[in-house]
């Protein structure tokens, strides 16, 4: 999964992207509103994480320019404290969520999780597929219950397949929810994640669908 974090207050723009890498996110970051509109225009992300008061274009016509473009992926806008215009304008304006500032990054995380699981259909924030089983709180798989130990990378691969159970997966599509923009982007790699995966998983587990992905069996 891959996020986009807009924030111009570089502090806590380092601390949310660790928090968010901690999460098993590939993410971007943009610190004014201009570059953020291209950014969630040309990319592809699974969450945005955008603030409300930033440089060159602010927070709400950003959210407001995608809206009307039909760009629709899920939108946390953090909001000034105590601003409940920001908040109705935010909602108004296509924000699935909001965060008053300051906030307490454990929060922040449970609210992008449940986001991203919302957006995948799913209620909980354990994904079971089989003897699998993704729990996204601790950015942790579990084989028949017991931990797998994986690279970032390879946790990124198989939260992507375990979103999208039974479903074939380009490459494409892992290439763009994996990698963060600045990334030196292989789609080859993909082949030795998989593989990789399938040593620590089981053979069987994903499935090469010839011309056109993986897909992760169900049963
Ligand atoms: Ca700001």
């Amino acid at each position: 999964m891959r996020a986009l974090l807009v924030e111009d207050e570089p502090t806590l723009a380092a601390q949310v992207r660790a928090a968010l890498e901690d999460a098993g996110l590939a993410v971007d970051h943009a610190s004014d509103g201009a570059q953020a509109h291209v950014m969630g225009g040309t990319e592809t992300y699974d969450v945005v994480v955008l603030d409300l008061g930033l440089p060159a274009l602010d927070g709400l016509s950003v959210l407001k320019r995608w809206r009307a473009e039909g760009i629709g992926m899920p939108v946390l806008i953090l909001t000034a404290r105590d601003s409940w215009t920001d908040k109705v304008e935010g909602i108004d304006a296509g924000a699935d969520d909001y965060l008053a500032k300051p906030f307490q990054m454990p929060e922040l995380m449970a609210r992008v999780r449940a986001l991203i699981r919302r957006a995948h259909g799913f209620a909980s924030s354990i994904l079971e597929v089989g003897n699998l089983s993704l729990d996204t709180r601790r950015a942790q798989l579990l084989r028949d219950g017991r931990p797998v130990a994986l690279t970032s990378h390879e946790y990124r691969v198989i939260a992507y397949l375990m979103h999208h159970p039974g479903k074939v997966v380009s490459q494409a599509d892992l290439v763009e929810h994996i990698y963060a923009q600045d990334f030196d982007r292989d789609s080859n790699t993909i082949e030795v994640f998989i593989g990789r995966l399938r040593r620590k998983l089981g053979a069987d587990r994903i499935e090469t669908v010839r011309g056109l992905g993986y897909r992760l069996r169900e049963d």
